[in-house]
Formats: C-alpha cells, sequence, structure tokens
C-alpha cells in the first residue's frame, strides 16, 4: 500500500469543472491583477475568520513582512517570536531590518511559550510573533494580556491555522493581524503561491491594501515605501471555490486524527510515541499536520522505515531557527531554547489529509508499531 504525505489530485478531481471554467473566464477577461474576485475573496475571508477586513498578498511570508511594515516595524526594533516555525516567521523580522528575539517554546502544543515573553522584552520591543503550528492556536489569552501590558503589536502567524479557534475565536482575529498563506499545502492551498493578512482596523488595512502596491496612492503618487505584494486574480477565483469546501476539509482532518488516536490507543506502541495535545483553551484544531514526537532517538529509524513501506512522512521542523547557519551571526547555540531543540529532534508527520483512507491510517499505525516494537 502506498500513503503519500499528502495527496491534492482528488481534491482538484473533485471541483475541476468548476475551477476550470472560473479560470477561463478570467482569460477572456485579461484581468489579471487585484480587481473584483480580489476584492470578492478578501470578504469572504474575512468573514470566515471572523475578521473586519483581509488585504490579499502575494504569499505568507509576504503577508508577515507586510503587517511589519503597516507598523513601521524596522531597524533598531525587536520583535518576540519562537525559533520552532518555518523559516519565513524569522526570515519577515529580519527582512523589514528588526531584530528577532526568541522565547522557546510549550513541550506539548510546540507553540511560544507565554510564561517566558515577559523576561524578553526590553524598551526595543514593538511586536510578538506568535505562530499557530500545525493548525493550533497559540495561548493567545495570555500573549494579549503581555502585549496590552506592555504597549505591543501582535501578528499572528495564522499560515497553517486558517480556520482554527482559540475560546471560540478564529485564528487572524485574536490580535492586530492575522497571516494567512495559501501555498498549495496548507489546509486551503491556491495553484500557486498567495497569502492574506486580516485585520479588525479598518485604517490598518487601508495603508496595507498601499503597501501592497508600492505604497501608491493615488496613482504614481508614492505615500510609503511598498512593495509588490498583490495577489493575483487568478488565484483569488481558485480560492473563492475553494473556499466553500475547506469545513469539510478541516473536518475530514479533525475525523482522521479521530481515528488515529483511537487506532495508536489498540497498537502496542505505548509510551514510545506522544500523540499531539489538544490544548484546553482549543476549541478548533485544524490539524494542517499530525505531528508525533518519538522517543529514545528511533525518529530518523522510523522515518526511514515509513518510507520504506511506502508511506509519506516528514520533519517540520529539523533544525530550530536560532541554530540555522544564516542566523549564526546571532551569537546562539545549542542548548538555548531545550525544549524546541528536542522538539526537533523527535517530531513527526504522519498523513493525515481530508481524502487519505481508513485502510490507509491502520497500515500506517501498524508499520509505526512494525518498526518500533519488533
Ligand atoms: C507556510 C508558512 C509560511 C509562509 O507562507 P508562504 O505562503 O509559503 O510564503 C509562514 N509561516 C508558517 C508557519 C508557514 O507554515
Amino acid at each position: 500500500m502506498q500513503v503519500p504525505l499528502l495527496d491534492l489530485k482528488e481534491q482538484y478531481r473533485s471541483m475541476k469543472d468548476e475551477i476550470l471554467q472560473e479560470i477561463s473566464g478570467l482569460c477572456d477577461s485579461q484581468m489579471f491583477i487585484l480587481g473584483q474576485k480580489v476584492e470578492t475573496f478578501e470578504s469572504e475571508i474575512a468573514e470566515y475568520c471572523a475578521t473586519d477586513y483581509a488585504c490579499g498578498v502575494s504569499s505568507g511570508s509576504d503577508a508577515l513582512i507586510i503587517a511589519l511594515m503597516n507598523e513601521g516595524i524596522g531597524h533598531g526594533d525587536e520583535v518576540i517570536t519562537t525559533p520552532f516555525t518555518f523559516f519565513a516567521t524569522v526570515g519577515a523580522i529580519v527582512r523589514v531590518g528588526a531584530t528577532p528575539v526568541f522565547v522557546d517554546i510549550e513541550p506539548d502544543t510546540f507553540n511560544i511559550d507565554p510564561k517566558l515573553i515577559e523576561a524578553e522584552i526590553t524598551p526595543k520591543t514593538k511586536a510578538i510573533m506568535p505562530v499557530h503550528l500545525y493548525g493550533q492556536c497559540a495561548d493567545m489569552g495570555a500573549i494579549n494580556v503581555i502585549a496590552e501590558k506592555h504597549g505591543l503589536i501582535v501578528v499572528e502567524d495564522a499560515c497553517q491555522a486558517i480556520g482554527a479557534e482559540y475560546k471560540g475565536n478564529r485564528a487572524g482575529s485574536i490580535s492586530d493581524y492575522g497571516c494567512f498563506s495559501f501555498f498549495p499545502s496548507k489546509n486551503l492551498g491556491a495553484f500557486g503561491d498567495g497569502g492574506i493578512v486580516t485585520t479588525n482596523s479598518a485604517g490598518k488595512c487601508e495603508k496595507l491594501k498601499i503597501f501592497r502596491n508600492h505604497g501608491m496612492f493615488p496613482k504614481y503618487y508614492h505615500k510609503y515605501i511598498g512593495g509588490n505584494f498583490r495577489l493575483d486574480a487568478l488565484q483569488a477565483a481558485v480560492l473563492s471555490i475553494k473556499l466553500r469546501k475547506l469545513d469539510s476539509w478541516s473536518e475530514a482532518r479533525q475525523h482522521n486524527a479521530a481515528e488515529y488516536r483511537e487506532l495508536f490507543a489498540k497498537s502496542a506502541i505505548n509510551g514510545q510515541v506522544t500523540l499531539p495535545v489538544v490544548a484546553d483553551y482549543t476549541t478548533r484544531h485544524i490539524y494542517n499536520q499530525f505531528c508525533i514526537l518519538v522517543a529514545d532517538g528511533k525518529r530518523d529509524e522510523l522515518r526511514q522505515g515509513l518510507n520504506d513501506a511506502g508511506i509519506g512522512c516528514d520533519i517540520y521542523y529539523p533544525v530550530p531557527l536560532h541554530l540555522q547557519e544564516c542566523f549564526s551571526d546571532m551569537g546562539l547555540k545549542v542548548g538555548d531554547f531545550p525544549v524546541s531543540e528536542k522538539v526537533a529532534d523527535e517530531i513527526l508527520a504522519i498523513p493525515i489529509f481530508p481524502e487519505s483512507t481508513s485502510e490507509q491510517r491502520e497500515y500506517v499505525v501498524k508499520m509505526i508499531e512494525k518498526i518500533l516494537c519488533s
């Protein structure tokens, strides 16, 4: 049996005619940049994320950059974030000229540990950038209390968490800015790159829309130094169609996660594998990934064994950001963020995509049992 980590072909087949018709209409119109399709999608996403406004942008990475630019965050400023995330979170901070300040993660949720944030706040701190890793929100209540006390902006990196909820509040609606990615492997994926920034502030959204178009307003008068961070009309049109199915896909992921939990409980794997923990404040986990922890240094052996058995699995992420070569001038070393380092050594994502079958999950757990228990 083959079990890919992710297979989007079935999803595409289920909506191919509708999507191709939409693309064909756009090609006939030859109107590719911003326009009605983007505006429509922006209001749909704002509604989905329970925010008042949204600004479509070119990628999740650019969503993070433009949110920081919108606040004038740059040289001499510090932004607090987690070292256990995809590179783009920290890349955005550095790209605007600011300095990332890392805070270690919670061992169970893998999200930034709010208890450790205050000790890192200095007069230079301007923002906190929590990441909702794998589809579960960070502890936003605790983070917002700290931000309010110190007058800091909060930018949610919600790239993996569209539709996730913290105490009934949607990701992207729990801070100043929510940044989303429509990279094809996210729960809502485009046919290429795309992203969006959500906010409840009319003023912030207006400014974002100027920034994404070279800081230009009105035409050929440049108010700010922005960039080309525009969302394509083609991507917006595809995403509008796919958005209608997003809840059913996220529910299928939740169903698949529940099935894994039953299968692991019935297996002999006991203790060697830790399943994803759902925090008590999490009212909706959207399982962009289902990541297990593999104890006793057996993660790499398990990964190889699963690959040999035709099962896709991957490590998100093998090297915490403070240990990346490109940040070596920050002078950080092994041992500085022990929880992130331990999780990076033990984490493994196994297939959870909506269209995967119960038979495939049974096979995955059976093979894990075989590799770890024999
Ligand atoms: C995917 C992702 C991004 C970047 O999104 P792109 O659209 O690929 O630029 C940023 N942060 C996190 C946590 C992500 O998972």
